[in-house]
């Protein structure tokens, strides 16, 4: 009994010493419990998401499906009695896929097998009677340079650089094979290849191929060639049957078409800040997607988390101190237009930017955020760690934040991303699987209450480059 009540007492003592960071702590875990408590029970990301999926589908920039997706999620941030909202007019590229790609590898006359391929985004078309070249199989773009124009000539290039299945950030595998698609039939075209096949970005074996971006540099249109990912089954398939038959042919034709660029619009809500109204930070997502699925995980599931972040302050009646956008960014996926425009912008009117978070990484259960800011700043995000333990959110690391944010980095501004788990995220990117039913409600509503706490922090202590600039 005794030893109980000197216990009782030290923590009495306890408590009088360290009583300011003790209350300052115990606030931020009850409006945090708060957002993941209205997340969970009273969350309307899924509902967003399922509209914007099954009702519009995949929003391919200049598309009609982008257009209605901004029409649907201004009305309704307009529902959510937001201080503004407003469209942001911003050009953006228009291609097209057209009537579907077919493609074959014939080993004898007569003898083929179909195989499933898809345009690139930004690919030319074959001629209107498709292609047929042999082919020369590849390990990445350095390849080139050793088999030269001699062995290249008037083939299809085929680069099957698999992604690294032993990289546990399946972001890293991706980067480390995206060249491929990116840059491979600019490059394969200097060596007078007629067109190029990339093994789809893709850790699983299946039959679907992954669409994305490529570009052509500056090369005139004349010489640019025909570019498309072919799944993973088959890109094995085809790499078998070159090594049976090295001049095997493979046809391909592809119907996709460039057309001048058209209005489109970023999509922009505000809470405005009751006392720094001039001071901003932002929440995020791109609504345009790739168009072979609906655009779910990339990236309906960051729209409708980032449009969430803000309706859970208006439901927990939060009223933070900073103004607080949503920003649904239209085009990242080819050309990255409205990112640009936004920080065009900012910049133009000299608005102070002070966080800027991205959720671009699929709509997982979340695991923490990556950071590009200063030590300064990462200090006082580490000291948040324990904030987030009850939620088995751990991870924060220094490293990227997301493509349309980065526009906006000046020197002070903390950008982040969230960073959900990745180990699936590959088997739907860019591709016809990447649908709603891959998403998990739980996991998608963690993701926005995951934000909206970390929005919160940072609304409520500043970032160090804030503090510095209300000093001076
Ligand atoms: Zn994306």
């Amino acid at each position: 009994m005794q030893k109980k009540l000197l216990l009782l007492g030290l923590l009495n003592l306890a408590f009088v010493f360290g009583g300011h960071a003790q209350k300052v702590n115990e606030q931020d875990s009850l409006t945090i419990r708060n957002i993941y408590d209205m997340a969970l029970l009273n969350g309307k990301s899924y509902d967003w998401l399922d509209h914007l999926s099954n009702k519009i589908g995949g929003r391919l920039s200049g598309s009609l499906e982008a257009e209605m997706a901004v029409q649907y999620t201004k009305e309704e941030l307009d529902k959510l009695g937001l201080d503004k909202v407003w469209l942001q007019p911003v050009m953006v590229p228009k291609w097209t896929r057209g009537f579907p790609e077919h493609a074959y590898i014939e080993t004898a006359p007569g003898l083929s097998k179909q195989v499933n391929i898809c345009a690139l985004g930004g690919s030319v078309a074959t001629s209107p009677l498709g292609l047929k070249a042999e082919v020369i199989e590849v390990q990445g773009l350095e390849d080139l340079k050793e088999y030269g124009r001699e062995q290249i000539e008037g083939k299809i290039v085929f680069y099957n650089r698999p992604m690294q299945a032993n990289l546990i950030n399946t972001f890293e595998a991706y980067g480390g094979c995206v060249d491929q698609r990116y840059a491979g039939a600019m490059e394969a075209a200097k060596y007078g290849a007629v067109g190029i096949v990339v093994r789809s970005m893709n850790l699983r074996q299946d039959d679907l191929p992954h669409t994305g971006s490529m570009s052509y540099g500056d090369m005139p249109a004349s010489k640019r060639i025909p570019a498309c990912a072919i799944s993973t089954n088959d890109a094995d398939y085809l790499s078998r049957s070159l090594g049976l038959k090295p001049d095997l042919q493979f046809y391909f034709k592809q119907n996709c078409k460039v057309y001048p660029d058209v209005q489109s619009y970023n999509v922009i809500g505000e809470i405005t800040g009751n006392v720094y109204p001039d001071k901003y930070m932002i929440v995020g997502g791109h609504l345009d997607s790739w168009d072979l699925g609906d655009g779910s995980h990339d990236d309906g599931a960051g729209c409708v988390q980032s449009m969430e972040v803000l309706r859970l302050f208006k439901k927990i009646n939060y009223k933070p101190r900073h103004s607080i956008r949503v920003v649904l960014f239209m085009n990242e996926e080819n050309g990255l237009r409205g990112g640009r425009k936004y920080a065009e912008e900012a910049k133009l009117k000299q608005e102070e930017h002070l966080f800027a978070l991205e959720s671009d990484a699929g709509g997982f259960t979340p695991r923490g955020f990556s950071f590009d800011t200063d030590t300064a700043n990462f200090a006082q995000i580490e000291s948040w760690r324990s904030l987030f333990k009850p939620y088995l959110i751990h991870y924060f690391e220094l490293g990227g934040s997301g493509a349309d944010i980065g526009p906006l980095k000046d020197g002070n501004v903390v950008l982040a991303g969230l960073r959900p788990d990745s180990q699936r995220y590959f088997d739907h990117h860019h591709a016809a699987n990447d649908t709603f039913d891959a998403v998990n409600r739980r996991e998608l509503e963690l993701g926005g209450a995951t934000m909206a706490s970390l929005v919160y922090l940072f609304d409520k202590y500043g970032t160090k480059s804030s503090m510095q600039s209300v000093k001076n």
